[in-house]
């Protein structure tokens, strides 16, 4: 393992579910360090150092959470892309089809009910 990831030949940048992304050339050790953040300037306390929060697998996208304010600004009026939030929707569509499915047997069977 690596004591530090070298973007180009332990991180690849490729396409991915919600756009452009960060995969894992190599695994990746819970607490590791990922990358240095280069955006605009921030606190230093804040300057995110970016770690690793869990074993991450050779292949395995590397995502950031960028916080509630960040996501309500700029991703939920778009809707996000990521696998997280895929499964959510998939999720309450399929209880959303199992509540129509449950409510046309029910109405179904009182019209039955009361044809007889
Ligand atoms: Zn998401």
């Amino acid at each position: 393992m690596p004591a530090k990831l070298s973007p180009s030949r332990h991180l690849r940048i490729s396409r991915s579910k919600a756009g452009l992304g960060l995969f894992a050339r190599v695994a990746i050790k819970k607490g590791q360090f990922i990358v240095r953040y280069s955006g605009r300037k921030i606190r230093s306390d804040a300057a995110v150092k970016i770690r690793a929060i869990k074993n991450i697998k050779p292949g395995d996208e590397i995502t950031y959470h960028y916080g509630r304010d960040y996501f309500d600004s700029f991703i939920k009026a778009v809707g996000c892309r990521c696998r997280a939030c895929a499964k959510k929707r998939a999720e309450i569509r399929s209880q959303r089809s199992r509540r129509r499915a449950k409510s046309a047997r029910r109405a179904k069977s009182a019209r039955f009910k009361s044809a007889r």
